[in-house]
């Protein structure tokens, strides 16, 4: 995990760089850059992303100093938990006491968990999962940018509000030069160190043309690129790496093959996985989940979607509810409750590797206005800003009254920032505007 402040550099071995941020040590990967000893960097989901010039690292790590410490003390309060108290049940803390431990937990004891109803309980699982995530994460906390480029989709996903059922949708696809020119405002003018690019399965952009795309951002601009296109073949994968993306979002929707057929025709879920398991082997940061509450779906099978996104390699776990929407088949079905998604977060802390980042999804952020507060104290350490340009966002509708479809970016940003300060947590990726 790595700060948006630039670190100094303790040592180089080969590609490995050991960088110094007050104190702690991280490693990151260096592609593309000659690194000495000393020298100050910008590092991004382990990679190196740009050299700062010692002045301007100064400068940033002087203005931050106080602050950094002081966040660190307030999420250091926050996290804190107890399990000595007579009214919890006995199988409730001999479970959180493995968790604790980091010894692994049996199914029976994640389903367990899945099931607690009283609030008391739910409380000390989430508190339990946010006291691991600051042992592993001290207070980083990953703000990546999402671009959302074409709503243009092939698919008939049944849950999906950009998929080919939705007649209803005025569609809209950005031309290649107005995605750079996003990419670069977003990286210059408001300091995302790392963003998605995100469209339905849209034909219209060629492997090539995404590769373009990819490849001009990064000439412009030190960002870390994460692809998040859908299915666009293993060859494509390879493309779009060579390009200069680092990261992918792709989700395995479901982990249960039956399940993944119904809701997907013509589809089929080992596709998906080979996808993913391509990306990783090339070297992309994996950025897997799956929905929940989907019709149908067993609290079992969530069970085994949180463990297939470990065994995936998920550097991030992206778990978010499903939303129904009206203009597809599953419209008129139900969406989970809140406490149900805290607890998905919570068990992928749990069962997650221990540098394993945990999203709050937009459309969990949909769903409660205040599910980023506690979504970021029940385990997970991320959050996506939607920097798409305004005149397209209200119609990647892929749920409902999608959160942020309206916002500006300044605004985003400002109550983002407002709301980790206040949990005391110091954004990963977020370059400028924080230090007031
Ligand atoms: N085409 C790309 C893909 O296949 O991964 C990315 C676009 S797709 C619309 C992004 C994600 O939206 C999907 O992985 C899915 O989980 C989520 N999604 C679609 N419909 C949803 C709904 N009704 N509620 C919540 N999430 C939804």
């Amino acid at each position: 995990m790595c700060y948006a402040i630039p670190g100094r550099v303790k040592s180089v071995n080969k590609k490995t760089v050991v960088v110094d941020y007050f104190g702690e040590e991280k490693r990151a990967i260096n592609d593309f850059y000659d690194i000495q000893i000393g020298d100050y960097i910008c590092a991004q989901g382990g990679y190196v992303i740009r050299k700062v010039p010692s002045r301007e690292a100064e400068e940033i790590l002087s203005a931050w100093k106080e602050l950094f410490f002081e966040l660190q003390e307030i999420d250091l309060r926050l996290s804190r938990v107890s399990l000595d108290n007579n009214n919890i049940d006995r199988k409730l803390s001999h479970i959180l006491d493995k968790a604790l431990e980091n010894l692994p937990l049996k199914k029976e004891e994640l389903l367990y968990l899945f099931s607690l109803e009283k609030e008391e309980s739910c409380d000390l699982l989430f508190k339990t999962a946010n006291f691991l995530r600051q042992k592993y994460h001290q207070n980083s906390c990953c703000v990546h940018g999402i671009v959302e480029i074409s709503n243009y989709c092939k698919q008939k996903c049944l849950y999906c509000g950009i998929s080919l059922h939705n007649r209803n949708l005025q569609r809209y696809r950005m031309k290649p030069e107005e995605i750079v020119d996003t990419c670069v405002e977003a990286v210059e003018r408001y300091g995302f160190q790392a963003l998605v690019l995100q469209s339905g399965e849209d034909p219209y952009y060629t492997v090539e043309m995404l590769a373009e795309v990819i490849k001009e951002v990064k000439k412009k601009i030190p960002v870390l690129i994460c692809i998040s296109f859908g299915e666009i073949g293993l060859p494509g994968l390879e493309e779009l790496y060579k390009a200069g993306a680092r990261g992918i979002l792709m989700r395995f929707e479901t982990s249960n093959p039956e399940l993944y057929h119904t809701l997907h025709p013509g589809l089929k879920l080992e596709t998906r996985i080979a996808h993913i398991k391509r990306a990783y082997e090339l070297g992309y940061l994996i950025m897997t989940g799956a929905l929940v509450g989907l019709p149908g779906q067993r609290d079992e099978d969530i069970i085994n979607d949180v463990y297939l996104a470990k065994k995936l390699c998920a550097e991030m776990f992206s778990f978010g509810p499903f939303i129904p929407h009206p203009d597809t088949p599953l419209g008129r079905e139900k969406m989970p409750s809140t406490e149900k998604v805290l607890k998905v977060l919570s068990l992928a802390r749990f069962i997650g590797k221990e540098n394993a980042k945990i999203l709050v999804t937009t459309a969990f952020e949909t769903m409660d206005k205040e599910a980023r507060r506690k979504g970021l104290l029940a385990g997970a350490n991320s959050v996506m800003l939607n920097v798409t340009p305004l005149k397209y966002r209200k119609h990647y509708a892929i749920y409902p009254e999608k959160a942020y479809s309206k916002e500006a970016v300044e605004s985003q940003i400002d109550e983002a920032i407002s709301l980790l300060k206040s949990l005391g947590r110091a954004p990963t990726d977020l370059g400028i505007g924080y230090q007031g």
